[in-house]
């Protein structure tokens, strides 16, 4: 069955094909990750200081939820809630500080990833299919190139917006004020803990999320003729919704994708729903997306039997 999800910013041509293509090495964005992973490792460890692991908890945790999940994953690339201007800027920048990405390139991984997760066999790379290292390398010092890949085609509003383009440019600087701002405060302790370890921690944490939301966990829904399925990843119980700010909750975002909700039973904590539900009641966001207010998908199919199991149901190429 063909998914009827609606993708307005992919532009399918006629011979778009997600299995065929290579994984390639990306000096840049291995460089980056293992910088900061040096930093965090060795600057960390002989730098350690209370004040500073404070410092590394609060700051990954605020650009976790405000920045990362409900700024960029549930307002800019899925549109489930609308903001006021300014504060969509502010939430994105705290996206954009995670050290991951800008508007632009999250807004084009997401796209082809969930693109090629929704078609029935997908490459390797989109489905976290391989063993544990090889999937952690192809994340996070790689890239996928496609040999028929679709066009991701911003809207206006994100594409003419000029603020966007000076984030995604100067992503990486935008570590630079803060790297100040906390040797100014704490001296290096504050910056290995504040900028390194963070920026290591929310990278390979993220990677780590989206490495088991897509194979192992509790399924409610099976998405019929796609490929890779998403699952609640219950590993650590309630904690683990706590400390991913409620994206483990995979399964429900697969049958839900434009949800600003993603934990949806009492036992599916998400902290990035509780912000967004506060920032309703300050009347700075509106018209918010629910699974209960989503439009009928006929390739959604709840299970019988909320299923517990390893993925692999997937095709292989
Ligand atoms: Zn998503
Ligand atoms: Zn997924």
């Amino acid at each position: 069955m063909e998914s009827t999800h609606r993708m307005a910013r992919v532009q399918l041509n006629t011979d778009a094909n997600p299995c065929l293509g290579r994984v390639h090495y990306a000096p840049g964005k291995s460089a980056w990750i293992s910088l900061m992973v040096l930093g965090a490792f060795i600057g960390g460890a002989l730098n350690f200081s209370w004040a500073a692991l404070g410092l590394f908890a609060s700051t990954s945790m605020l650009t976790l939820c405000l920045g990362h999940s409900a700024g960029m994953h549930r307002r800019l690339i899925h549109n489930s809630f609308d903001c006021p201007r300014w504060l969509e800027y502010l939430l994105v920048y705290c996206g954009t500080l995670i050290g991951m990405a800008g508007p632009f390139s999250i807004i084009e991984t997401h796209e082809l990833r969930d693109w090629a997760q929704r078609q029935p066999i997908c490459h390797d790379y989109f489905a976290s299919r391989q063993p544990l290292l090889k999937d952690a390398f192809w994340i996070l010092h790689c890239d996928i190139r496609l040999q028929h890949s679709p066009r991701v085609v911003y809207e206006e509003r994100i594409w003419g917006d000029r603020f966007y383009h000076f984030l995604e440019k100067t992503r990486h600087w935008q570590q630079l004020p803060w790297a100040i701002l906390f040797y100014a405060l704490g001296g290096w302790s504050w910056v290995f803990w504040g900028i390194c370890a963070r920026v290591s921690v929310c990278m390979i944490g993220h990677w780590l999320v989206g490495y088991f939301a897509h194979r192992f966990g509790d399924r409610t829904w099976h998405i019929e003729g796609a490929g890779c399925q998403g699952y609640n990843v219950t590993a650590l119980g309630s904690l683990l919704g706590l400390l991913s700010v409620g994206e483990c909750w995979h399964n429900n975002h697969h049958a839900f994708p434009d949800s600003a909700q993603l934990g949806l039973r009492w036992a599916q904590p998400d902290p990035s729903w509780w912000f967004i539900c506060s920032l309703k009641k300050l009347g700075l966001a509106w018209n918010l997306q629910t699974a209960a207010n989503q439009p009928p998908r006929p390739e959604r199919v709840r299970l019988e039997q909320p299923k517990s199991q390893v993925a692999f149901l997937q095709q292989k190429l």
